[in-house]
């Protein structure tokens, strides 16, 4: 059966979200930013919870965890690479681990960059990738530890996923990186057009997380800095690509 995925919003811009097997009423969790919106929707449903998966380190990735952990026992799977400064992991996983969550693979894709060591979750069957703070709606994260080297590395990574795969991100940030992506690409048609749905739909109170690839890849500004027409529109035509996303990525920290 394919997985049920729900959104959670947590804390003021957070997203977690649930992952329930219907048949085996196994259900996974990815990421724990704030305990009491993740029990609700637990508890609404009846759902227990059998796995927690980590994407990487940040307190709003991790902070409700022991509260989870104390209240439902699930088995927690992160990263190898960081299990010094997660909480104690049941599971740890690297690039190319895969495990099975009630019959559906799992896959592991390490995205360094905004952390070293952040991890996503790949679900080639539900086609989904959980990406947290590495590739976002219309963005990607902040270059806190990493360098913009490996995180182009890992967007492309993502970006070679298949197209119809969406895009589960940890944060509600769409609407800033919309203003941001029109100043590189102000010409874009499709980026002009999702604009306008973004703020549409965040006028309703509609969460723009997920995101289609294929759309992050017609519009997302970093996921494009490989592209001829977006390298002509910063004036930065025949330069090697990483150079071009260290670029966008310095001009975002800037704006
Ligand atoms: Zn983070
Ligand atoms: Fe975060």
């Amino acid at each position: 059966m394919p997985l049920e995925i729900i959104t959670i919003p947590c804390l003021a811009d957070n997203y977690a979200f649930l992952l329930h097997e219907p048949d085996s009423g196994v259900t996974a969790l990815v990421d724990a930013p704030e305990a009491a919106p993740i029990k609700a929707e637990l508890d609404r449903r009846g759902w227990g919870l059998d796995f927690v998966l980590l994407t990487h380190h940040h307190w709003d990735h991790i902070d409700a965890l022991d509260e989870l952990r104390q209240i439902y026992k699930p088995s927690v799977v992160g990263a190898e690479a960081d299990a010094h400064r997660l909480p104690p992991l049941d599971v740890a996983v690297k690039e190319g681990s895969v495990f099975s969550l009630s019959g559906e693979d799992v896959q592991v894709i390490e995205v360094s960059g905004h952390t070293v060591g952040h991890i996503a979750f790949y679900l080639p069957e539900s086609k989904a990738v959980f990406t947290a703070d590495s590739l976002m709606a219309l963005g990607c994260g902040r270059l806190f530890e990493g360098s913009a080297a490996q995180m182009w590395q890992s967007l492309s990574k993502l970006a070679a996923l298949p197209t119809d795969t969406m895009v589960y991100s940890g944060h509600e940030y769409t609407q800033s990186n919309a203003a941001f992506a029109l100043t590189i690409e102000p010409d874009n048609s499709a980026l002009q057009m999702r604009v306008a749905n973004i703020k549409k739909a965040r006028s309703a109170g509609v969460a723009t997380v997920p995101s289609p690839l294929s759309l992050e890849l017609a519009t997302n500004p970093f996921l494009r800095a490989n592209l001829d027409e977006l390298k002509q529109a910063i004036g930065m035509e025949g330069i090697d690509s990483e150079q071009v996303f260290a670029e966008i990525r310095k001009r975002k920290d800037r704006f």
